[in-house]
């Protein structure tokens, strides 16, 4: 419990929720409200905003802000949620979908989860602003949800763009909603993370979702491991 209360702590929850039955049995001080308050929200990694893009890019980026593809999506998003990090990355990183944070701000990763992707960058010795970081998906599913496989098919065809632009000698796919929607793979991310592979006409390396080892701390050596050998397969660090 300590361990957890720690880690909730380092990846920036102030407060934790508790639940009416633990407030029963005493487990608040009095005087504390009935209702829990609501968890504060994790400070955001530092928003880059926008950046001058090459003109190929910048005609992909108004072609996405503009995109009615999926009818649900383009009427609940914010802002389309294009991609963030150096344009001539050798390693780009590659989530799912914006969540609440990307959505508000129009940056992938860059709430809990980028907190977390990030400060692994930075253990293994590469900064954020040297990879860059997209998603399948360039609007946020309500309410996080997955992804359909008809948006991400409606998508992919703006990522396989920005690679091709920015012509990255590796892919990271994190997660298995990555992994099953660029890859198609039968096996699931457990089995397959870690291990080189080809999509998109690029050299792939699937491994954990950040989120997934948020929830999943034990993952974290592997996760911090398989950004490791990415970035020093790109020539990040040695
Ligand atoms: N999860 C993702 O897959 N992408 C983001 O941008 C944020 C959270």
């Amino acid at each position: 419990m300590k361990r957890y209360l720690k880690l909730e702590k380092l990846f920036g929850a102030e407060f934790l929720p508790v639940s009416k039955s633990q407030l029963a049995k005493g487990a608040a001080p009095a005087g504390v409200p009935k209702t829990p308050p609501r968890p504060k929200r994790a400070s955001l990694v530092p928003i880059v905003g926008p950046v001058e893009l090459p003109p190929a890019l910048a005609k992909l980026k108004s072609e996405i802000e503009d995109c009615t593809r999926c009818e649900k999506l383009c009427r609940s998003r914010t802002q389309t949620v294009f991609g963030v990090g150096s344009l001539t990355a050798p390693v780009v990183f590659v989530g799912e979908a914006p969540g609440e944070d990307e959505d508000e701000h129009g940056e992938p990763f860059v709430g809990r989860a980028g907190r977390l992707l990030t400060e692994t960058l930075e253990r293994v010795g590469a900064k954020r602003s040297q990879v860059f970081i997209a998603n399948i998906l360039k609007c946020r599913p309500p309410g996080n949800r997955t992804p359909e496989p008809v948006e991400m098919a409606n998508c992919v065809g703006y990522l396989q763009r920005q690679l091709d632009a920015i012509k990255p000698k590796l892919i990271v796919l994190m997660g298995n909603v990555a992994l099953k929607g660029l890859l198609d793979s039968p096996k699931g991310i457990t089995s397959v993370r870690g291990t080189f592979t080809q999509a998109m006409g690029f050299r792939v390396l699937p491994t954990f979702h950040p989120a997934y080892v948020l929830r999943n701390m034990t993952a974290l050596p592997t996760f911090e491991a398989d950004v490791r050998l990415a970035c020093r397969e790109a020539g990040l660090v040695r």
